[in-house]
């Protein structure tokens, strides 16, 4: 085909408000799952993975109608029977719904898990907030106590110190109270309301009747002036609710976990009672939490199950790091490459595919260049994959049954024989800095 002819296809894009995961942020990724692994593992917690779409009731019983989720944030779809399926916002209602459908209330209780998982909302895109993002949680299911409350949010806590970001967040706490005390509440919020619908934006004056608590955290202006003038929760709410609170921060003072007490705090969700908490930007506030949770007592028997009380806690993975990032954090990388493995001509070649690999059993990350260029092509692509050493294996060499191993940083060569080569290089590298990492030994039974 002529040139001419030949159709220019248009290259694609990403869909609005995704992205990939990138080798850099991918080292991020890594640290993050594993301090979060680790420190899950260390309080008791089983990971669990729910999938990524479930029926879109699921999420409709449980976050409520008239949370932002699920009025304009959810991706539903139907599937060729005409099922309504949504892609999962969040990841408690995924966890309640295997709660129930599991059995697990026969475990011995509470039940502990915990995920890290990507979820999916039509959000705004905008600095922070992506339509596919990685969220991590905790849910801790089957028992009701302060002090498992101060334990969750501990473990937040130090999460936030292994990453480095604990100072630069502040924790802000609330207590929304039992359900029927909310209940009363909310008719006091709407009665204050009446007459002054028309200072408040669009999205709270459809707020006002559906869902009248999230008029306390809206950003905009007005709204923020009449929430001020607004009843207090606190005086509405039940006394169980209210000593609660007070046992569960006199446990944080024991802890030494500071926090903020936020009265406006409501978090966005339906399915919280009592302990509502998040962790905030200290520059900028509610805009960019890092994370959030609370207790959600009502929530397993509103999905069909026994009542069951729980209390859990999601972050997000991107804000995290970009957190991270902003404040000049670097993670270990260990994706850097120990040995690079150079040859000429087929008869090399031949010996470096199983050298290649006896580099690789002895924990070296070796990769070849196994195209056709020149030595000095090559020696050029092992500089620019930043290997310390390169091993140079031409016709010389097979005939000889030697490499040559150069230091690429002086520019030194030495030839040692072909079965010397890799415990030469173990031994250039050091012991202590091979990458050996055993996933553990199989069992059979
Ligand atoms: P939420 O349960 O909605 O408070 O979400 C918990 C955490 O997930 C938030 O504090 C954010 O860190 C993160 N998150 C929520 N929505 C998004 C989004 N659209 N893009 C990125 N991160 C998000």
């Amino acid at each position: 085909m002529a040139d001419e002819e030949k159709q220019k296809y248009e290259a694609f894009q990403t869909p609005k408000g995704v992205h990939d995961i990138l080798p850099v942020v991918h080292e991020f990724h890594t640290f993050v799952k594993k301090v979060v692994r680790h420190r899950a593992r260390q309080s008791g917690y089983r990971r669990i993975s729910t999938p990524i779409f479930e029926y879109t009731e699921v999420f409709k019983r449980s976050i409520g109608d008239s949370s932002d989720i699920v009025s304009k944030e959810m991706y539903t779809f139907k599937d060729r029977k005409g099922r309504s399926l949504t892609l999962k916002p969040e990841g408690t209602a995924g966890v309640a719904r295997s709660y129930i459908e599991k059995g697990m209330n026969q475990l011995p209780q509470p039940v502990l898990l915990y995920y890290f998982e990507p979820h999916f909302r039509y959000d705004r895109p905008q600095k922070g907030r992506y339509r596919q993002f990685w969220q991590f949680g905790f849910e801790v299911i089957g028992e009701s106590d302060p002090a498992l409350d101060a334990q969750v949010i501990q473990l937040a806590d130090r999460i936030n110190e292994d990453l480095g970001i604990k100072d630069i967040l502040s924790l802000q706490l609330n207590t929304i109270g039992s359900s029927e005390s909310r209940q009363k509440y909310m008719q006091a919020l709407q009665d204050y309301y009446v007459g002054k619908e028309r200072s408040l934006c669009e999205s709270c004056k459809g707020r006002l009747d559906t869902n009248p608590l999230r008029l306390l955290d809206c950003k905009a202006e007005d709204c923020k002036i009449l929430a001020e003038l607004a009843p207090a929760m606190k005086d509405y709410l039940d006394k169980e609710s209210l000593d609660y609170h007070e046992e569960l921060k006199s446990y944080l003072d024991e802890l030494g976990i500071t926090y903020e007490e936020n009265p406006k705090l409501v978090r966005g969700l339906d399915y919280y009672s009592k302990t509502v908490f998040e962790f905030w930007d200290k520059e900028e506030g509610a805009q960019n939490a890092i994370g959030g949770g609370g207790r959600y007592d009502g929530l397993i028997e509103l999905m069909g199950g026994q009542p069951t009380p729980a209390v859990g806690y999601a972050a997000g993975v991107e804000r995290i790091i970009a957190n991270m990032r902003r404040i000049k954090i670097r993670v270990p990388s260990k994706d850097s490459l120990h040995v690079f493995v150079a040859q000429l001509g087929k008869e090399a070649k031949k010996k470096c595919l199983p050298l290649i690999k006896n580099l690789h059993d002895a924990g070296l990350k070796t990769m070849g260049a196994l195209g056709k260029g020149s030595i000095n092509v090559q020696l050029r692509l092992a500089h620019k994959f930043g290997a310390p050493y390169t091993v140079l294996i031409g016709i010389t060499e097979v005939r000889e049954g030697t490499a040559i191993i150069r230091d690429m940083e002086k520019g030194q060569q030495e030839t040692v024989s072909m079965e010397n080569v890799v415990y030469r290089l173990v031994e250039l590298i050091g012991k202590d800095n091979l990458d050996r990492y055993s996933p553990g030994e199989l069992l059979y039974s």
